[in-house]
């Protein structure tokens, strides 16, 4: 149900982790385990996981955030003013927001997938942790790199950054249209090397992973402080949800870090 995910450089002082769905009925998209409560699933089923989840990572209800993702590229600060207002305020702060920062120990930051590229960062010198979420339009707007620059702003340093991938679809399941090769181009991503065409359908596959790393190695991130586990959630349906093989009407991994 909890799969912990480790940095290259990792220690006790940082937990990050994504969520897999445990036993499944494949006739229900929301099973077993899902956390997110703005893609169809009932709401008494959501709090019964994430419950769980806070029970089993040791911390509060209150403590876990997450946004209402929209596929943008903004990034929320979590400081004591959004700890401190209550479920529905804070529901409506973190309305359009992809990825979250925080320096505050013990609050976890959060971020939902199915098939989206998840990525957790921390610096644990500077005690700044964040969570993203880049789908392809995520990761055209550059959200890799907004991320990067509000951990810098609450005190990380780049070389000491570290960031993990959680699961998410891989370069041979995702087909993409010519619109997205396009949108690629156009915001500065390097399209031969992130792009193959199938040769017998003809069809662009795009290597997500690829391009979020691209973006952050620009952005001066090291290459030994970046780690790929290499999980595909279609590949591999009956441990993830997957978006383009349940629908989106379905359940997502919750991929998240906090400092202990
Ligand atoms: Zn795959």
């Amino acid at each position: 149900m909890i799969r912990e995910l480790f940095f290259n450089q990792s220690s006790d002082s940082v937990c990050a982790f994504t969520t897999e769905r445990g036993a499944v009925d494949r006739f229900d998209p929301y099973s077993g385990f899902n956390c997110c409560d703005y893609t169809g699933d009932t709401s008494q089923h959501v709090a019964e996981c994430r419950a769980e989840l806070c029970h089993r990572l040791g911390i509060s209800d209150n403590d876990l955030l997450t946004a209402r993702q929209v596929h943008s590229a903004n990034v929320a600060v979590i400081d004591h003013g959004i700890l401190q207002s209550d479920a529905n305020d804070r529901r409506e702060r973190l309305y359009g927001f992809d990825a979250l920062v925080t320096n505050i120990p013990g609050i976890a930051v959060g971020v939902f997938t199915a098939d989206c590229v998840p990525m957790l960062f921390a610096d644990m010198r500077a005690g700044v942790v964040a969570a993203a979420h880049a789908g392809w339009k995520g990761t055209a707007y550059h959200i890799a790199t907004a991320t990067v620059d509000e951990m810098l702003h609450l005190g990380a340093s780049v070389e000491d950054i570290q960031v993990i991938f959680g699961p998410s679809i891989c370069q041979s399941c995702f087909e993409v249209g010519d619109e997205v090769v396009d949108m690629f181009e156009r915001h500065g991503l390097p399209i031969g090397e992130i792009m193959e065409r199938n040769h017998t359908t003809g069809k662009a596959h795009i290597d997500l992973v690829g391009a979020n790393t691209y973006l952050l190695l620009e952005k001066g991130i090291r290459a030994l402080n970046i780690c790929d586990p290499g999980l595909c959630t279609k590949c591999n349906h009956e441990k993830f949800f997957s978006a383009r093989r349940l629908g989106i009407n379905s359940g997502r991994q919750l991929n998240g870090v906090f400092i202990r």
